[in-house]
């Protein structure tokens, strides 16, 4: 039996304002387990992008988040393979309020955000992921240079290795950078 308490826990930087991984602490085999706060604007993830192997819930505990899902992988004895991302007119946005769930299967493309306008109510929730490790994870997002969406990954800012950068995969543009704030907690500055 582990205990912790989520806020003695250290924020990882991420994009949400808020993150504290809870699995390591309380030694999860086979799940992973995080807390997120997002600001008004805050995203759970660094691109919309999909899990190989991982299904993923979300429960949402306070605030309304909002996801943009892509279609439903098609075979499900291959999910990543048949995953989609979907032109922007085949993904649907999905709304989910306090004390609501929503679900991920391995190989659906999704991004969840707080969409509230500044100055709103955070998002407080609880995702939940199994099994821990999610193997191939493509992510896309608007790259700035190609004018187009394109693949991107993360990486450490070259300039500044406490930032957190994605680049786009197809001409290295840098897409978007996230930081710590001298709060504490982690903002996206480009
Ligand atoms: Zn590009």
């Amino acid at each position: 039996m582990d205990r912790v308490a989520v806020d003695d826990l250290d924020n990882s930087l991420q994009p949400a304002a808020v993150v504290r991984h809870l699995a390591d602490p309380l030694g999860c085999e086979d799940l992973a387990i995080n807390y997120y706060e997002l600001a008004p604007g805050d995203s759970f993830a660094f691109a919309y992008h999909a899990h190989e192997v991982q299904e993923e819930v979300f429960v949402v505990l306070s605030g309304t988040a909002t996801w943009v899902v892509g279609p439903e992988p098609t075979d499900p004895d291959d999910p990543i393979g048949s995953g989609d991302p979907g032109a922007p007119s085949q993904r649907r946005e999905v709304e989910v309020g306090p004390s609501e769930a929503i679900r991920i299967p391995p190989g659906q493309f999704q991004r969840g955000w707080n969409r509230a306008e500044a100055g709103g109510e955070r998002v407080r929730a609880l995702a939940l992921g199994a099994p821990r490790a999610y193997g191939e994870q493509p992510k896309r997002d608007d790259c700035p240079d190609c004018d187009t969406e394109a693949p991107v990954s993360i990486r450490r800012a070259p300039d500044d290795e406490s930032r957190l950068i994605t680049v786009c995969a197809d001409c290295g543009a840098e897409v978007a950078r996230w930081r710590r704030g001298d709060d504490g907690e982690n903002e996206r500055v480009r």
